[in-house]
């Protein structure tokens, strides 16, 4: 009784926020998800557990700004990357250690990726490195805290411009998609790759031609918001 209750404020409090640019959590995401946000394709809604651990997340996000003002390391937290025309962004915060300044990214996972994990993830290399791009600072700090454990790992990268330059052409041809109207095909391993699982345009996708196409002639036979 109360379980069903806790669980439909959960789900009937998500928002689908209407998206008019990137984030720099979509980069190296697929595309074609990326565009069906951008044009407010109806997403397939989170179940109450998925939300309760998202939430979980920013508890912990907050735990840890909490203790880098503490211990005087944390310049500043959750600052936006400065406006320009492409993307947009919030950084964890930028910490000076040693008189050398960084950019933070804090990771939540479970026990069992935590477990496994010996380099950083990708998609999570290309959102540090772009921030560090934005804010012209050379160093970057990955933290990954296990929410079941609380063990953490941390990893340090050094920009790199050639990496940003390429995830910069890419969202560049994304946008010109995007203002054309191309819908992008489904990735090359559709199903299987781990985002189609997660992914809340599943049905969408599955319903329209998995090639490039012509977003006007496919967009009738699927709903907006
Ligand atoms: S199901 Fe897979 S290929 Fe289709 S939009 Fe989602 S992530 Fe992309």
């Amino acid at each position: 009784m109360l379980k069903e209750l806790i669980d439909k404020f959960y789900t009937e409090n998500q928002k689908n926020k209407e998206q008019t640019r990137f984030y720099i959590t979509d980069a190296g995401k697929c595309p074609r998800a990326v565009f069906f946000k951008l044009k407010n394709v109806q997403r397939e809604g989170l179940n109450a557990r998925i939300l309760r651990i998202f939430e979980h997340g920013e508890h912990i996000h907050r735990n840890i700004f909490n203790i880098l003002y503490r211990l005087r390391v944390g310049v500043t937290t959750e600052i936006p990357i400065p406006a320009q025309e492409i993307i947009s962004g919030r950084a964890d915060a930028i910490l000076c250690i040693d008189k050398e300044n960084y950019v933070l990214d804090i990771k939540s996972i479970n026990s069992m990726v935590f477990r496994t994990l010996l380099e950083p993830k990708q998609d999570n290399v290309f959102q540090i490195q772009l921030y560090m791009h934005y804010f012209n600072i050379k160093k970057g700090i990955l933290l990954y805290i296990d929410k079941d454990q609380q063990e953490m790992k941390e990893f340090t990268l050094d920009y790199d411009q050639k990496m940003v330059e390429s995830l910069l052409v890419d969202l560049h041809s994304l946008k010109d998609k995007v203002e054309k109207d191309i819908m992008p095909e489904r990735l090359a391993d559709y199903p299987k790759n781990w985002q189609c699982q997660y992914c809340q345009f599943k049905q969408t996708c599955k319903l329209l031609n998995g090639k490039e196409s012509s977003w006007l002639t496919e967009k009738d036979k699927i709903k907006t918001i």
